[in-house]
């Protein structure tokens, strides 16, 4: 096959967006809006960023159809930055909180969250890449708030039903599946992603959050973590990433044209499905460690030759996937192997022709 397509980005993050979207930002970049002027060079008090933020702020609450009571905020800081900004915002209440560890994010979160107070594990971390049934589940009565992590990056675990947390307001990372599926978002406390994986470029991070739990910040909070200080001032407190919420409302728009979430949501299964009966139906040539229950839609890990891999054939695997210009498809530094990520701007053809120069790959490498 041929490599005329444009150039697949199967990288988790910061991570492919559409097309469509950078042509706009490219041909507006000079004169936003016929201003002479780039919106980078523009007032976050200006009429054209006040425009943008309330345009991207109406837009996830219609994607999303986030409730009246919960406030959208736009923050700095990364992913990163909110493990800490959260418990600096609710752990004061009890002094402690739980943590549903499934794999690295959730246990970077968790580590955080033991500088705020007292972290309480739910269950001891799995040794396989899964999640303990909620049955063995411990929650504490004085947890401030439940944490988790929705969609783990590194090791491709999901999950596909919302923690139960008997009224504890729950808490959930998606910085890698926001806006791949329909959330009840009134289930939750907050919810939390970076954009630079599904939503935009990296430095901005989207937070919604339910307006009863603003106003308990801590006193050593900074202004800029304090959830209740960016909500009152629209999240133009100071300057925020004009450009990265500039570049977010714009993908925003993109998600609403293609059919909303409801469609992002198929695609993610479609292109799923796809790359995991390619990995079924190798013959164990291709192996996916993850168990089947909780294998995720957006980051599929897995191994060429063989459950343990073999280093030279995935580095081969990698470097033939290179010359058909598929890109970014190497595993995490910390868990070896190959990982897909298919974030929202990745389409379903985008993953069939991974399928199919993964199905040469394995005629010409695999067992004869
Ligand atoms: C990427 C990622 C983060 C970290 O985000 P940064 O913006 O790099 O701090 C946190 N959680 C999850 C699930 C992620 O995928």
């Amino acid at each position: 096959m041929g490599s005329s397509h444009s150039a697949l980005n199967f990288g988790a993050g910061p991570a492919k967006l559409p097309r469509e979207v950078l042509t706009e930002v490219q041909n507006e970049f000079l004169s936003y809006k016929d201003s002479g002027m780039s919106l980078i060079e523009m007032s976050h008090r200006s009429k054209e960023y006040e425009a943008i933020n309330n345009s991207a702020q109406q837009l996830v609450r219609e994607l999303l159809d986030v409730p009246p009571n919960y406030k959208i905020l736009f923050m700095q800081g990364g992913g990163l930055g909110c493990f800490s900004a959260i418990c600096m915002n609710l752990m004061g209440r009890t002094g402690e909180a739980d943590y549903l560890v499934t794999g690295t994010w959730s246990s970077i979160a968790a580590k955080e969250a033991a500088k705020y107070g007292k972290v309480n594990m739910v269950f001891p971390r799995p040794e396989t890449r899964s999640i303990p049934h909620p049955r063995t589940w411990k929650l504490s009565e004085n947890a401030s708030f439940v944490f988790y992590c929705d969609n783990e990056t590194v090791d491709g675990v999901e999950f596909n039903y919302v923690p139960e947390t008997r009224g504890v307001p729950l808490v959930a990372d998606m910085s890698s599946n926001i806006m791949t599926k329909k959330v009840d978002v009134s289930k939750y406390g907050i919810i939390f992603a970076g954009a630079q994986k599904n939503i935009g470029p990296s430095g901005v991070v989207l937070v919604i959050v339910r307006e009863d739990l603003l106003g308990n910040a801590s006193k050593y909070c900074p202004t800029v973590f304090d959830f209740a200080h960016i909500s009152k001032n629209n999240s133009v407190h100071h300057t925020p990433t004009t450009f990265s919420v500039y570049v977010m409302e714009k993908v925003l728009q993109w998600i609403k044209r293609c059919g909303g979430v409801d469609k992002m949501a198929q695609n993610s299964y479609d292109k799923s499905t796809t790359l995991y009966n390619a990995i079924t139906n190798s013959n164990n040539f291709y192996v996916c460690p993850i168990e089947e229950s909780c294998r995720s839609r957006i980051n599929i890990p897995f191994r060429v030759g063989g459950a343990n891999g073999d280093d030279a054939l995935e580095s081969k695997f990698l470097e033939e996937a290179e010359k058909l210009r598929m890109y970014q498809l190497k595993g995490h530094r910390s868990v070896g192997g190959i990982r897909a990520s298919l974030y929202n701007a990745t389409s379903v053809e985008d993953v069939k022709l991974l399928v199919q120069f993964m199905e040469e790959f394995r005629k010409q490498h695999g067992p004869k």
